[in-house]
């Protein structure tokens, strides 16, 4: 599993999706560049995202907000109080761990070993801890089930302590503690803080929604899994504001209409499930997170969360602004209750990525043959399709960049002349390409092209004339 995992994971960086980030510097823990093909499949997820909510819900309307917001935002939100994780010391080898995280590791183990009620028994457990804020408990418990470090190998361990997950830099050239300012750790305060000014210019009436994408940081403690968990990251946001006591139904919609986009993707459904939080925020009335079965395990990848009243009324109390919206249909003023969806674009990139990765063994004991592809829907491929002549004489090259140039007005093509087809075949299908389009002698007679497609490898051939339509059919959804 884990080598699958390591495959991915290089298979990333050498074909130009994922880059550590200041890679000549030894890189930045858990801060990644993306390169040629990972820059347009983000992209494509992000458009697809953008336009699920806002062209497909007549009812949701976008929002670009700043990343640097007052600081009094994230007094009310609730995160300069309580967005922290319990974080622990190893002694010897001067490591920081995640206490739940240890926790639930070892509590993973006990499962893998076949004693699900010892692991269940460690969750609750560490959960009623936590809840207490019984930090010195969390220790002890971690001490008394014998987890050692992994580097150390050492039960010596620090007192458990909260850690503050928010980064913050000064704004303005003096460094006083008045100018302190956050980098925000989540996108949906933007929308909260402008939602009368929204309702009021786009002239929306509850319920309906407004959906962002931009970037959060957190300054994680675990910063592993690759592009899983990272310190500076893309959030897409949906915050849908409702009546009262009429969340739960938009809850239950918006968390079925999440699972059907997922599949919709072209995840098999096997690999999607639901979690429902045993353990609700302080802000929350129900929340499920739709989990994806990644190599290392079902991890989270989006979250649906009620969030009730409690977002907009904090930011009422502590702005002393009202918050509140006249409900035509009903003659009343009321605070909306909220439900959110929130996902990661870079763990959704990541899941698209690990469900793509194909390797294709054929031949027989003695001579095997694997071949990998990426097995992207092909809107999201970052290629559509590439021209290649088959050979660099005859007019070939000619015909191949006038079809090149009709087609990239329209999609992300490429044209190739060097090498053998079969190496250029090969190299599509390591970046995801799903049609490989080849421009032989046949062509010029008759104007038709072959058409390989990436998962069977199987070719037909069509008109030129057809190319445009084929492609526009079979790049979308
Ligand atoms: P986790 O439990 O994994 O830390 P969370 O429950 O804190 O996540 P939310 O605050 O609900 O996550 O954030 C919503 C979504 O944002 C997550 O479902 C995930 O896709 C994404 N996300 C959160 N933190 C990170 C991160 N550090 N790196 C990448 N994506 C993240």
């Amino acid at each position: 599993e884990n080598t699958l995992f390591k495959d991915i994971v290089s298979h990333a960086k050498e074909y130009g999706f994922v880059f550590q980030s200041s890679e000549i510097y030894d890189g930045l823990q858990a801060v990644y560049d993306y390169g040629p093909f990972g820059a347009e499949l983000k992209k494509n997820i992000k458009d697809l995202w953008w336009s699920t909510m806002t062209r497909f819900n007549d009812d949701i309307v976008g929002l670009d907000s700043a990343i640097f917001m007052h600081p009094d935002t994230w007094k009310a939100s609730g995160h300069i109080d309580s967005f922290n994780d319990p974080m622990i010391d190893n002694k010897d080898s001067k490591k920081r761990y995640r206490a739940d995280v240890l926790l639930e590791e070892k509590a993973a183990l006990y499962e893998k070993e076949g004693s699900p009620e010892k692991s269940e028994a460690l969750l609750k457990k560490m959960g009623e801890l936590l809840t207490a804020e019984d930090l010195s408990g969390v220790r002890e418990l971690i001490i008394s089930e014998g987890i050692a470090c992994p580097v150390s190998g050492t039960t010596n361990w620090t007192e458990v302590r909260q850690f503050n997950l928010m980064f913050s830099t000064q704004i303005g050239s003096l460094a006083e503690d008045s100018n302190k300012i956050y980098l925000r750790p989540e996108t949906a305060q933007g929308i909260f803080v402008n939602f009368l000014n929204v309702q009021k210019s786009a002239r929306m009436k509850v319920p309906f929604g407004i959906a962002q994408i931009g970037k959060a940081f957190r300054n994680e403690i675990v910063a592993r899994q690759f592009i899983f968990r990272m310190r500076e990251f893309e959030q897409m946001e949906m915050q849908f504001f409702v009546r009262p006591g009429e969340e739960l139904q938009w809850y239950q919609k918006w968390r079925d209409m999440r699972m059907q986009w997922h599949v919709a993707l072209g995840i098999p459904e096997s690999k999607l499930r639901y979690h429902d939080h045993d353990k609700l925020a302080h802000y929350a009335n129900a929340a499920v997170d739709v989990e994806f079965e990644f190599p290392f395990g079902f991890k989270e990848v989006e979250g649906v969360h009620s969030r009730t009243d409690f977002d907009l009324k904090s930011h009422q109390e502590v702005s002393r602004k009202k918050m509140q919206y006249f409900d035509p249909e009903v003659n009343k003023n009321y605070i909306p209750y909220v439900v959110e969806t929130s996902v990661g674009c870079d763990r959704l990139f990541l899941m698209l990525l690990c469900n793509a990765y194909t390797e294709e063994v054929s031949g027989d004991a003695d001579n095997q043959k694997t071949r990998i592809y990426l097995k992207f829907h092909p809107a999201l491929a970052p290629v559509k399709a590439a021209i290649l002549p088959l050979t660099k004489k005859d007019g070939l090259p000619e015909k191949g960049q006038e079809i090149y140039k009709k087609l990239k007005g329209s999609f992300n093509v490429i044209y190739e002349e060097a090498a053998s087809i079969g190496k250029r075949y090969t190299r599509q299908d390591l970046i995801g390409t799903p049609y490989c389009i080849a421009v032989d002698h046949q062509t010029l007679e008759d104007n038709t092209i072959t058409i390989r497609h990436r998962d069977t490898t199987e070719q037909e051939r069509i008109s030129i004339d057809d190319l445009e339509p084929f492609l526009q059919r079979e790049c979308s959804f």
